[in-house]
């Protein structure tokens, strides 16, 4: 757990742009952006995958996906419209196993995404 990168940016061992945080989450700028707006909202505390989500997380991922409907408007993307999303495990391009939702916008996206 304490190797997770998620896990160090919470403890703020690695900095990161943070644009919001509260006792159970916190969101930052991806710091390599695929759109103009490109933030992730993660739980502090350590979740691998959506494949390791119990029922008492549901309101976690409630606070987390509510967050990212609040972010969209703040950052002037939410009338244009925008993509979230959750990569699980490999075949889903998840490349950090601690448990993130994209917020992305600024640009059209394609659909479905490659
Ligand atoms: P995923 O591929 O869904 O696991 O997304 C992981 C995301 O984390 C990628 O979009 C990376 O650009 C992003 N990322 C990796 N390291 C950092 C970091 N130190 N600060 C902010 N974002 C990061
Ligand atoms: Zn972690």
């Amino acid at each position: 757990m304490n190797k997770c990168l998620f896990c160090k940016i919470v403890k703020g061992d690695i900095p990161a742009d943070k644009v919001f945080e509260n006792e159970s989450i916190l969101a930052f700028r991806d710091i390599n952006p695929a759109a103009p707006t490109h933030i992730l909202i993660i739980p502090k505390i350590h979740i691998p995958t959506l494949n390791d989500l119990k029922p008492e997380h549901s309101n976690l991922v409630g606070e987390m996906i509510q967050l990212s409907s609040v972010l969209a408007k703040k950052e002037g993307i939410a009338e244009a419209g925008y993509r979230t999303g959750f990569n699980c495990n490999e075949a889903g391009g998840q490349t950090v196993y601690h448990l993130h939702l994209h917020l992305m916008g600024g640009r059209t996206f394609g659909w479905p995404p490659g």
